[in-house]
């Protein structure tokens, strides 16, 4: 019935380094994956003030973080990010009441209210009805019976969904090629056959190496090197992540919680 105010999508994209290594009876280790950059990206409610977004330092546009040979504990830089931000995040709501502000419209919706949004029971002289309102923005949310209004606290918690490494989503990203950091510096796009998936065993498409070359002379990779590319990728996840977590229809992501209590 509440959403949240905000939400949390995040994305890695890992190193592939190559190693051969025994780890079972008949299992050997092919790839150590180390995390090579982060994105994510905080969502907020349309109706939250972009002022206040500004007051408490929360980022409007996607943040990515490259790490580097002298800068590899990405995992770690990521926690300590995240943690940072929910803290600004907890630190918005509790501080934040603005009053309510309700149009004329607002006003007569709410007298005309004869049952509870929540409850669905009728009001009465004992059963009084309240407003229900966004300490956010003072926008009228409901119209409520008192104690179903106190059930609506200020969430403790800040949602965070990190997107799933099932067989690195299969976007087109040379994630075998990509298996040290010089590789991140390089200024040209890698050839088609350096997209070859180990994991899938398979070569992309020319249809989906075109795409790869067109969005490297999109974001113009010349000047950002091969380690741009991944970004760009991240970004476009943060909001195909966003799109379908918000219509709920493949819940194939994992939900972190992230509590700033
Ligand atoms: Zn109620």
């Amino acid at each position: 019935m509440q959403r949240h105010p905000f939400v949390i999508y995040a994305d890695f994209e890992a190193l592939i380094e190559k190693q051969t290594e025994r780890v079972g009876a008949s299992t050997d280790g092919i790839h150590a994956h180390h995390p090579m950059s982060y994105g994510y990206f905080v969502k907020a409610a349309a109706d939250v003030p972009v002022a206040l977004m500004e007051k408490y330092d929360i980022p409007q546009t996607p943040v990515v973080y490259r790490g580097s040979e002298s800068r590899d504990e990405v995992a770690k830089h990521f926690v300590a990010s995240v943690i940072a931000l929910a803290t600004r995040l907890g630190d918005l709501l509790k501080a934040t009441n603005v009053l309510i502000s309700m149009s004329v419209e607002e006003v007569r919706m709410h007298n005309a209210r004869s049952v509870c949004d929540m409850c669905k029971l009728a009001f009465t002289e004992t059963r009084w009805k309240v407003t229900d309102h966004c300490h956010l923005s003072g926008r009228l949310r409901h119209t409520l019976y008192a104690p179903c209004n106190l059930k609506l606290a200020t969430p403790k918690f800040v949602p965070s969904f990190l997107h799933n490494l099932s067989k690195y989503d299969a976007h087109v990203y040379p994630y075998d090629f990509t298996d040290y950091w010089a590789k991140l510096e390089q200024l040209t796009l890698p050839a088609i056959e350096d997209f070859y998936s180990t994991l899938t065993e398979e070569h992309i498409k020319d249809t989906e190496y075109q795409f790869a070359k067109d969005v490297s002379v999109m974001y113009a990779i010349r000047a950002d090197r091969l380690g741009g590319l991944g970004t760009r990728f991240q970004n476009r996840h943060f909001y195909t992540t966003h799109i379908i977590i918000t219509n709920w229809t493949n819940i194939t992501y994992l939900l972190i919680i992230t509590n700033y209590n």
